[in-house]
């Protein structure tokens, strides 16, 4: 009888652990926005290498569209040029087929939503592809820090590495990783900046309050050294992780 009641308790342990495991969510699914030239793409990097999440940008999605000469790339690289924003049904279509892809490890979504309607929208996509939203970190810099920042920034035209005032190449013009040359996006002249900056503060103040009311907000100020942005991006995300 001893025996009995022993193997239940432990079988019952046993049970709970395992349901334990399938109600925690172990993967790490974030949101980053902040305007552009906060250093976004470089603190994207650090949080895949540091928690090996995937970086899902949709700007680099479109930007691959358009050096593959897809019909998306050809009716976006216009736009992109001018430093206009992609219609949200195109955006849609190349955030889908990534997402199902990316959805089975950890992730960070940068670019999209830039409005209240792709919050929503995104909202309903990750709804249809069961991903829950863990958190969105936002990133504030000012207007000076950003004009500077974006001003420095070069890309790598092969492999997409960007470069910029706290990481630059080691040779000028030339990318570290694959060697092919690295050149200012066209989107990264300073009219163009100016004109980014007035958009995405027009449109993208509105989510700070949609996903503040869900609770999934958290505040880091840009305006720092990189080195403390990492160190309070990895003790915040430590949580999420695993
Ligand atoms: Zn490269």
């Amino acid at each position: 009888m001893h025996f009995l009641r022993l193997f239940c308790a432990y079988t019952t342990i046993a049970l709970i652990s395992v349901f334990r495991l399938f109600l925690s969510d172990p993967l790490m699914h974030l949101i980053l926005l902040g305007p552009p030239g906060t250093g976004k793409g470089t603190i994207s990097e650090f949080i895949e290498a540091k928690f090996e999440a995937e970086h899902v940008s949709t700007g680099d999605l479109l930007r691959d569209e358009v050096a593959k000469k897809t019909e998306i790339g050809k009716s976006v690289e216009p736009i992109l040029n001018k430093g206009a924003l992609v219609d949200d049904s195109v955006v849609v279509q190349v955030l889908r087929k990534k997402l199902s892809q990316a959805k089975a490890k950890n992730f960070i979504l940068d670019g999209f939503p830039r409005n209240l309607n792709q919050a929503k929208i995104l909202d309903w996509l990750l709804h249809e592809l069961d991903v829950s939203l863990d958190a969105v970190l936002n990133i504030d810099s000012s207007e000076d820090v950003i004009i500077k920042r974006l001003s420095a920034r070069r890309q790598c035209v092969k492999c997409k590495r960007i470069y910029g005032l706290d990481v630059p190449s080691k040779k000028k013009g030339v990318c570290d990783d694959c060697g092919a040359k690295t050149m200012q996006r066209k989107d990264d002249k300073p009219s163009i900046i100016k004109k980014r900056l007035r958009l995405y503060n027009e449109l993208t103040l509105p989510l700070i309050f949609f996903y503040g009311g869900k609770g999934l907000l958290i505040h880091v100020d840009g305006n720092r050294p990189l080195q403390e942005i990492f160190e309070e991006v990895e003790t915040v995300l430590k949580k999420f992780d695993g």
